[in-house]
């Protein structure tokens, strides 16, 4: 029905020498994955991680990209200059942006689309904090995050779009959402794509789990029916760890 996707987000993590070592170690034990394998790296490490997966499965994707096609936007980088290099995907929206850097669902959804229109594929990332679970609202603000983020995406480009849920209480704390709490919200995530779009749209999309996913938790996380993937922070930056996550969606 749809294809499995487990992405590692190295986030601020590697060397060039230390990225090109963890991918070299990493491409024979996902040489057989069933699933799609990609590797989100620091902006310094592309052209080494895109030469170093060259030939293999893995792919590779960016961690950000500004919204704008060129200009005065001094540190940032765009969409078009991720697809020259041959990047396929970029993660935007993630947590730590919307927390640290100022990133908003507006912001989210001006990055979406210029992301979509240079053909990147994007992981987009929603997710509440812990004192919205407490306050009941995850559902609510949860469905607001993704339909404002892909608020004037058609049909068509919604096919290059992966959703990944990671709520932010879960993100390096080493506490997991339980597998109930992560099918739930995805499930909730691909009502909104029924009602947005069409049924057909919300059975083809890939939704993600995030969050403290690791060697030992992905599989119960992965068996859910509403999870298809993971986005995997810490334990992506052993390959070991992160070909057991690997192994467990295929
Ligand atoms: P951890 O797997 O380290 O909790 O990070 C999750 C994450 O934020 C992936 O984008």
């Amino acid at each position: 029905l749809r294809k499995a996707v487990i992405a590692g987000n190295w986030k601020m993590n590697k060397t060039r020498p230390e990225a090109k070592a963890l991918i070299e170690e990493l491409k024979p034990l996902v040489a057989n994955a069933s699933c799609d394998v990609v590797a989100c790296v620091p902006f310094t490490n592309l052209e080494t991680v895109l030469d170093a997966a060259k030939g293999s499965n893995i792919k590779v994707g960016a961690q950000n990209c500004h919204f704008e096609k060129s200009g005065a936007f001094t540190g940032e980088i765009s969409a078009d200059m991720l697809k020259e290099m041959g990047v396929e995907y970029v993660v935007i929206g993630h947590s730590e942006r919307r927390q640290y850097f100022g990133e908003t669902d507006i912001t989210v959804n001006k990055r979406t689309k210029a992301a979509l229109a240079a053909g990147l594929k994007v992981i987009l990332c929603v997710g509440e904090m812990l004192e919205d679970r407490e306050n009941g609202i995850t559902e609510e603000l949860v469905a607001l995050q993704t339909k404002i983020a892909l608020k004037d995406v058609s049909k068509e480009d919604l096919k290059n779009v992966i959703i990944a849920y990671e709520p932010v209480w879960a993100i390096g704390t080493g506490k997991t959402a339980t597998s109930e709490q992560a099918n739930e919200v995805c499930a909730v995530i691909r009502s909104v794509i029924a009602k947005v779009y069409d049924k057909t749209a919300a059975d083809g999309m890939t939704i993600q789990y995030g969050g403290s996913m690791n060697a030992g938790n992905a599989a119960e996380l992965l068996a859910q029916p509403d999870v298809d993937g993971g986005l995997i922070g810490g334990a992506s930056l052993k390959a070991p760890d992160f070909a057991v996550i690997v192994d467990a969606a295929t």
